[in-house]
């Protein structure tokens, strides 16, 4: 194979990428697969922040229970040390304010541990929500994405023939020009490459005057276009006419 005819042929192959590429985007599945991954994100984001919230309540809780303990420990001590003196009237007076005291503080203990436990259970829900959802988010991607499977099958065929081609074809290509078309295709959308049919490029379409037209059909065979600077490929130019 020519080098200006492999030139030609790799831009056919790419722009035929370029549009299955195009049709495997625009499947409703990739729209979906989207919305699920960024779903699934937001959802990450979310549960991050409600473990870190039922971590905490569970701290809560614990130091209230510890709390409690501690409080109900003091006032056996009181009570022991109460039945102790007995006889000791003073004593017992100040037991007592203590003992009153330590049932408060127990009491208010006792109502702050039922808000944190319905807090702890309200936390757990949610995240148990959380990870429900993001199950049926994992299904339901799984399923777009075997249906995607299905539905791109042959596009995706066609996909794997052309890159197969598209190396044998770059074999016949110098790396220089290689590297020429690889800047132009990026520059130009695609459209890297046009031909000369008579003195027009049928990309650009800018009739070439004469002295530049002898000047390039004197030149090399794949050239660039004066005009829009996309590679031209000369060779053919008087055949077409
Ligand atoms: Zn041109």
């Amino acid at each position: 194979m020519q080098e200006s005819q492999a030139l030609l042929r790799l831009q056919e192959i790419d722009i035929e990428l370029m549009r299955l590429n195009g049709q495997l985007k625009a499947m409703p599945q990739q729209k979906k697969l989207a919305a699920i991954v960024a779903a699934k994100k937001n959802l990450a984001g979310k549960l991050k922040t409600i473990v870190g919230q039922r971590k905490d309540a569970e701290i809560d809780l614990e130091d209230n229970e510890a709390a409690h303990e501690k409080t109900v420990n003091r006032i056996n001590e009181v009570q022991a040390e109460a039945a102790e003196r007995g006889q000791d009237f003073r004593g017992i007076r100040d037991l007592e304010a203590h003992l009153t005291a330590l049932a408060k503080q127990l009491e208010k203990i006792e109502f702050k541990h039922t808000e944190l436990e319905a807090n702890l259970e309200k936390l757990m829900k949610a995240e148990q929500n959380a990870r429900d959802l993001d199950a049926r988010l994992d299904a339901e991607h799984a399923a777009q994405q075997e249906s995607f499977d299905r539905s791109s099958a042959n596009i995706m065929a066609s996909v794997r023939q052309l890159a197969v081609e598209r190396k044998a074809v770059l074999a016949n290509i110098s790396d220089e020009v290689a590297q020429t078309y690889a800047k132009a295709a990026k520059r130009f959308g695609g459209l890297a490459v046009e031909r000369l049919r008579g003195n027009m490029p049928t990309t650009c379409r800018v009739k070439l005057q004469q002295g530049i037209f002898g000047e390039l059909m004197r030149g090399p065979i794949i050239t660039e276009c004066p005009y829009c600077h996309r590679m031209l490929v000369t060779e053919g130019a008087l055949a077409d006419e």
